[in-house]
């Protein structure tokens, strides 16, 4: 069984399968809870979406609060 990570922080970066409409896989998380607010960082637009919708989609997530 896969493990996979839902506690996603405020500022982690997300790369999803699926393109957005606009061609980008990377989301910003910019509000962490059931419900995560994310913002496309191509587009800009932003999505509410539930933390297991979110994923289902993710591929990778880029930690923004972990560089070093
Ligand atoms: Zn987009």
């Amino acid at each position: 069984m896969a493990i996979v990570k839902t506690d996603y922080a405020i500022g982690d970066i997300l790369e999803f399968k699926k393109s957005h409409p606009c061609g980008g896989t990377r989301w910003k998380i910019l509000r962490a809870g059931v419900d995560c607010k994310i913002e496309c960082e191509t587009c800009k637009r932003i999505v509410i979406m539930s933390r297991l919708e979110i994923s289902k989609r993710v591929k990778k997530v880029i930690s923004s609060s972990q560089q070093s």
